[in-house]
């Protein structure tokens, strides 16, 4: 009997109903995902070349263009995560050999390096602390003393709670023969962003921080100059998966007919597709106001609290993260554990080179309510008299 060469018997845990508790997500992401985007994910299949299919992903390309404020062609959805998208721009942009500079204010910016000298590119690191953000004379410094190709810098420091100014990065990058590539996963959406009138050669972001969509798909651009350094490449990138020759091809950026890549995650798309809707109707700008006024109600009542700011200077918050010091004498996880079992609310410690220093709080999206900012500062008054 075919039974008896059975030697693992199905597992218990799966023989028991899906278990998904309901959560207020105020980390730095995923934030909750609201019933509109919820029920497009959960669409019928349709085949990942059939034009209705097609058509969503034409539209969320427009939607990508209206977010970035761009009208570049090399315009489309990576099939994973903002990791994804952040490979996908190097692997294309890098040759071995390529001489990239990192600003390192966080840990998007250790990763982006660790990604870069795994590609075999030449990796210089401009720092700052934690907490701190790159002035145009910090890069110019590394890009005269060091002469990259690529510049990688992180709009929205997650880790930290830091917004990048990047007003004359584009044209101070241009101006000495580099490209500019910039991470806005965290702040797509929640702070003002002009790719074209910025001079941005790539810019990427995620679907799950303001845009409310499941982690999955990750946006991505690239302008023209970027991709002229990438036809320039005398070898192929290593990844066959994010080439974007192939998937500008799949995507319909190249004016050939469309051909298989690879299988989309099309629910994935469904629900980015109306992430990007919900952005659209809003409005860019009622969107940046609505997490500036919420961030700054949360700041307000977190000094309130008597705790302190991570980042000092106002303008240099991200307002959809905010930062705040541990309090002296409170242990960072017993904080986060006691909003999660007594409030059902996510909050989060700090990652990489904030660990241990810092609470997390996300307002993105549609997160980003006067009524969540008032939820998060009940939970954790509550967590200072209990913890
Ligand atoms: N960059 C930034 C600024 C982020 O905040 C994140 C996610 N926290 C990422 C990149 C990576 O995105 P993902 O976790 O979706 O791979």
């Amino acid at each position: 009997m075919a039974t008896s060469l059975l030697r693992i018997p199905p597992p218990r845990g799966l023989l028991r109903p899906l278990a998904v508790p309901e959560r207020l997500l105020l980390g730095p992401g995923p934030s909750n995902v609201p019933p509109r985007i919820l029920a497009a994910g959960g669409r019928q299949l349709l085949g990942h070349m059939h034009p209705e299919v097609l058509q969503v992903m034409d539209e969320i390309k427009t939607g990508i263009q209206y977010a970035f404020q761009t009208q570049n062609r090399l315009t489309l959805a990576i099939s994973g995560t903002g990791h994804c998208a952040m490979e996908a721009a190097l692997v294309n942009l890098l040759e071995h050999g390529d001489t990239t500079l990192v600003a390192v204010n966080g840990i998007w910016g250790q990763r982006a390096a660790e990604i870069a000298r795994r590609l075999g590119s030449n990796v210089h690191e401009v720092l700052k602390p934690p907490g701190e953000y790159f002035t145009p004379w910090d890069i110019e410094e590394g890009l005269v003393q060091h002469k990259p190709s690529v510049l990688f810098i992180t709009h929205g420091e997650s880790s930290t709670g830091v917004l990048q100014p990047l007003e004359g990065l584009g044209e101070l990058c241009h101006r000495h023969g580099c490209l500019l590539l910039v991470d806005a996963v965290a702040s797509l959406g929640g702070a003002p962003i002009f790719m074209d009138q910025q001079e941005i050669d790539v810019l990427y972001s995620g679907s799950q921080k303001v845009l409310n969509a499941p982690p999955g798909s990750a946006l991505i651009s690239f302008s023209e100059q970027a991709r002229e350094k990438m036809l320039r490449r005398k070898t192929k990138p290593t990844s066959f998966y994010l080439d974007m020759g192939c998937l500008a091809n799949y995507w319909g950026c190249d004016g050939e007919p469309r051909r298989y890549h690879h299988t989309a995650p099309i629910n994935s798309f469904f629900s980015l597709r109306e992430g990007l809707a919900l952005l659209a109707e809003l409005g860019l700008e009622s969107s940046w106001k609505r997490h500036q006024a919420n961030c700054a109600q949360l700041c307000q009542g977190l000094c309130d609290l008597g705790l302190e700011l991570f980042v000092k200077e106002e303008k240099a918050r991200l307002p959809t993260i905010t930062t705040v010091r541990v309090p002296k004498g409170y242990d960072w996880k017993e904080i986060t554990a006691f909003l999660m079992d007594n409030h059902a609310i996510e909050i989060a410690g700090g990652l990489g080179p904030s660990v241990g220093k810092v609470l997390r709080i996300g307002l993105m999206g549609c997160n980003s309510t006067s009524n969540n900012v008032d939820r998060v500062l009940h939970a954790l008054q509550d967590a200072l008299r209990h913890c």
